[in-house]
């Protein structure tokens, strides 16, 4: 019996799989993105997905002067994750990581769509204090509408939406 049950399991689990991980492409919608931001400790962590079309309103290599500076900009502005999300000042955090990636920025010509990839990291003295959360990207990117917000601290899991007219989330 079992020679037929794992093969069975291992079909159910590879559905499963491909049903939770969706790639990008599937849930790549203009102006939305999502963002994973979960604290461990004192270690704030977090991956932001966007379309680029809402960043940069292209989503093509750029084809001129002004549309290069604007891609150079963005990655120059992620460098500092504050740029994306801003934390309460009390709770005294210090950026370790910000990884931003695309096509785009490694020059690769996609078909259509592309993301943005952005991984940051940061280290808090009060993770506490870690009681509000304010995006300031949307702002600056006007295309940009919503994030959808998955947050995980001490097995606590709870899901929002932010949106741009009241870009904040309390967790
Ligand atoms: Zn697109």
């Amino acid at each position: 019996m079992k020679f037929t049950l794992i093969p069975l399991w291992a079909i159910f689990l590879n559905a499963l799989w491909a049903l939770t991980a969706l790639p990008a492409w599937a849930q790549h919608s203009h102006g939305k993105g999502s963002l994973q931001l979960s604290l461990s400790g004192d270690v704030l962590q977090g991956q932001w997905t966007m379309p680029m079309e809402a960043l940069l309103g292209f989503e093509h290599l750029p084809k001129n002067a002004a549309q290069s500076d604007a891609m150079n900009q963005l990655q120059k502005s992620l460098q500092n994750a504050s740029y994306f999300i801003e934390l309460p000042a009390e709770s005294k955090c210090q950026q370790l990581e910000a990884k931003a990636q695309s096509d785009m920025f490694q020059g690769i010509k996609g078909k259509g769509h592309s993301d943005l990839n952005y991984e940051f990291k940061f280290k808090c003295a009060n993770p506490q204090l870690l009681t509000q959360f304010a995006f300031p990207f949307f702002k600056s990117h006007i295309r940009s509408k919503q994030l959808k917000l998955e947050w995980v601290s001490q097995g606590v899991q709870k899901s929002a939406t932010v949106r741009s007219s009241k870009p904040t989330f309390s967790p």
